[in-house]
């Protein structure tokens, strides 16, 4: 993020909400106009279903969504696409790539934010699906997954929000039919905290297990709140996190590219990774953004409220806003080459538990040399 503060921020998105609400306001004509037409277009497509529909349906739930609609400020409901998802008891077989827009996949989803022990979560998950391997790995048998999908989440000190994730994420990974595995990188050491640089580290970590080809980029206390909302990559760069409650579910600006974000390796590898030079809070995902601009890139972003998320509420618990991050990000460009996968070096510790494989490792500016810019 690029802003001052969070709660100014938010409060700034209060007023902008205000104003946006007196442009959109109808007259009563324009209202009955708009009812009336709905009521017509219900009526054709009441028409129109049929067996020809049914084919659409299926041929769109087996698409790659990499086609979004770019995201657009204003759009309402109103403008959603035609609803594709399969129609339930839709039956595939083993030997098909597993379908995008699954009828499990309902859409709005209960967020569960009570604190709860991460054996707690382990036990009952498993339980659930007996086939999870350590380290949270799972993959559907009743399909082939569309994408091998590693979750990597930044973690420093914040145990109690951690099984909180994996309990509601987990289970919708699982309905998605992705193949996947959890990634927790934690950072040792009195550094401030370095999100970017955690990530990269996870990145290749991951790498060595398995040939991932997607990479969901995860703060730990982002929960979504639509389940169609679907992890795996496109042919541009995705920013999942698109309307959070913290922001009063509205982007805060057209460059945000925070919270939730997800690239394929091959993406990934071509912008060199995210920076390492973001020391303390903010900043490094206004980085990313530049980052996937200049290797000519566009993002594409969830529809609607697919994209919406639940923020579990914390402190900054004397974490330190990155005040540097204004200058770093005017030399995003001549930095991009210089800092990032190609300049990290690093020691982990890495360790299997059921649901995640846990890597720690201490993080300094000497790990990751750069010429000052
Ligand atoms: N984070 C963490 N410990 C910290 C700071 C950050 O684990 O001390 C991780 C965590 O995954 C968190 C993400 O980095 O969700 C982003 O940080 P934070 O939640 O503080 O950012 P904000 O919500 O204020 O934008
Ligand atoms: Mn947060």
């Amino acid at each position: 993020c690029r802003c001052l503060t969070s709660s100014l921020q938010q409060s700034t998105f209060l007023s902008v909400a205000t104003v946006q609400f007196s442009f959109t306001a109808f007259t009563l004509n324009e209202y009955v106009f708009m009812v009336q037409a709905r009521g017509i277009q219900i009526r054709e497509n009441v028409k129109n279903i049929g067996v020809q529909v049914l084919e659409q349906v299926v041929r769109g739930a087996y698409s790659n969504n990499g086609t979004d609609y770019p995201y657009d400020f204003n759009m309402s409901e109103s403008d959603a696409p035609p609803t594709t998802y399969l129609p339930e008891g839709f039956t595939y077989l083993p030997s098909q790539v597993c379908p995008e827009k699954l009828p499990s996949m309902k859409g709005r989803l209960e967020v569960n934010m009570s604190e709860v022990s991460l054996e707690e979560v382990e036990r009952s998950l498993l339980e659930e699906e007996p086939s999870m391997a350590s380290g949270g790995y799972w993959r559907p048998k009743d399909c082939l997954p569309r994408w091998k999908v590693a979750i990597l989440v930044p973690f420093r000190n914040r145990h109690e929000h951690l099984p909180i994730l994996l309990r509601h994420l987990v289970p919708v990974l699982q309905k998605q039919r992705l193949q996947f595995a959890f990634y927790v990188i934690e950072q040792m050491g009195t550094e401030p905290f370095n999100r970017a640089m955690l990530f990269n580290v996870g990145f290749k970590e991951a790498m060595k297990d398995l040939n991932w080809d997607c990479l969901v980029f995860h703060d730990v206390d982002h929960l979504m709140e639509n389940d169609r909302n679907y992890y795996g990559c496109t042919d541009m760069p995705r920013h999942f996190a698109v309307k959070l409650d913290k922001y009063s579910y509205m982007l805060p600006y057209n460059e945000f590219f925070g919270g939730v974000s997800g690239l394929t390796v091959k993406q990934f590898k071509k912008i060199n990774g995210f920076p390492n030079a973001f020391w303390g809070w903010g900043g490094e995902d206004d980085d990313l953004w530049n980052r996937v601009q200049f290797a000519s890139y566009t993002v594409s972003r969830p529809h609607g409220d697919q994209g919406r998320y639940m923020s579990i509420q914390h402190h900054h618990r004397g974490e330190v806003q990155f005040l540097g991050r204004y200058s770093l990000l005017r030399h995003s460009k001549e930095r991009q080459k210089l800092d990032g996968l190609n300049n990290l070096n690093y020691s982990p510790l890495v360790s299997r538990r059921p649901l995640y494989t846990n890597i720690t490792v201490s993080l300094s500016r000497k790990l990751a040399p750069i010429a000052d810019y």
